[in-house]
């Protein structure tokens, strides 16, 4: 069996080695390092896959959440609700651009933000909301547009897990992850769906102000060269990294069918364990959960109910097989955001989560043989 990893990157290569190596070569000898052709032909291009108006790439994830802010306009005191359990880069940026953050639960079995959770947290200082679409599937967009809509709040969707996934509304529409707020992050870290070989993030947005905005704060604030309208940031995605993307853009829709199907492939072998809860596909789009791209398995996450989660870790690991726990601390409870605000009865469910999750394996490598073995490792220990 091949060695089992937690996320294998070195097989994705193989299948794009002749056209990333051709094109990092070729930008070597033209020296167009910054804003070069690539990256321009990668913005139109993930703009034509995603059905938006405008991708504004950035240098990470991280950056482009902080730059959706400030392109927004968001004030210091200004209030940004979004979820306890997800990473920490989202409540990092508010907290930096001295907005308040306000962490609210998320739902059991999709692990996403809690709609009501939101609404009971809604003041007059509410500006915004961020919807972290975890591991792979888009929270509750229908219901979070709504709500946005009635209280006139801003949503940015914090896309870095969901990049290719497609939600369904109630209505029937169809639309790309990170489309349907007014604005939206992602990362292309190596380990995303849609990773480069180093970092990278973008913006997307509909609103063609909102893009301005955006341009310019990317680049120091500048409208016209060395004319510094808005207190900017120096936030670029490099042409090398832009290569790679190019490349593999065009297989993100055969990755992400990877995923499902492994995806598929280990909540089928875990059915009928007791204390195994398999990840929730919350898909209104009428195909069959599990043969669509509703979620597209950023991470594979199960739920542990007889408190073996930690000794299952160690289980595996002894037995070569990585896995991982995200997240192991709710946001309300690190050390950088704690505040006397929080109140623990608000985050049951977070509360459980930490204690109960445990990610497997996911990437577009995965074999049946590998599969097997870790499901088979997996419920000899939880059953015992
Ligand atoms: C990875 C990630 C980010 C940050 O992306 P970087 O490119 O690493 O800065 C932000 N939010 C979520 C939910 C992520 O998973």
């Amino acid at each position: 069996m091949k060695k089992i990893q937690m996320v294998d990157l070195n097989g994705q290569y193989e299948g794009i080695k002749k056209e990333v190596n051709d094109s990092i070569a070729e930008i070597l000898e033209t020296s167009a390092f910054i804003n070069g052709p690539y990256v321009h032909a990668f913005q139109k291009e993930l703009q034509d896959y995603l059905g938006v108006k405008h991708v504004i790439p950035c240098a990470n994830g991280t950056d482009a959440l902080q730059i959706c802010m400030m392109g927004l306009g968001l004030q210091p005191g200004d209030e940004v609700i979004t979820a306890d359990f997800t990473f920490a880069a989202t409540v990092e940026v508010i907290a930096l651009l001295n907005l308040t953050p306000v962490l609210v639960d998320v739902e059991p079995d999709t692990f996403n933000i809690d709609v009501a959770a939101i609404e009971r947290a809604i003041t007059p200082k509410t500006k915004a909301i961020v919807p972290v679409h975890l591991f792979g599937q888009c929270a509750n967009m229908d219901a979070i547009m709504e709500l946005a809509k009635k209280h006139d709040l801003f949503v940015i969707e914090d896309n870095a897990q969901a990049i290719g996934a497609t939600y369904t509304s109630k209505n029937g529409e169809k639309q790309k992850a990170g489309t349907i707020g007014h604005v939206a992050s992602t990362s292309f870290f190596p380990s995303k769906n849609l990773g480069c070989y180093g970092d990278g993030g973008a913006i997307f947005t509909n609103d063609d102000d909102l893009a301005h905005t955006i341009r310019g704060i990317v680049n120091h604030g500048m409208y016209e060269r060395y004319y510094h309208d808005v207190v900017g940031v120096n936030s670029r995605l490099d042409s090398i990294q832009a290569a790679v993307l190019k490349a593999k853009l065009p297989k993100l829709d055969g990755y992400n069918k990877q995923r499902w199907q492994s995806a598929a492939k280990y909540t089928k072998a875990f059915q009928g364990q007791e204390h195994i809860v398999t990840p929730k596909i919350s898909c209104a789009c009428g195909i069959q959960p599990s043969t669509c791209d509703c979620h597209v398995f950023h991470q594979y996450t199960l739920k542990i109910l007889n408190g073996k989660r930690d000794a299952l870790v160690k289980h595996l690991n002894e037995n070569n097989v990585p896995c991982g726990v995200y997240y192991p601390v709710p946001l309300h409870k690190q050390k950088a955001y704690a505040d006397s605000r929080y109140n623990e009865a608000d985050f049951p469910v977070t509360n459980q989560l930490v204690k109960e999750v445990i990610s497997l394996p996911m990437h577009t490598e995965l074999d049946d043989e590998q599969i097997a073995f870790i499901t088979k490792l997996v419920i000899d220990f939880v059953k015992q």
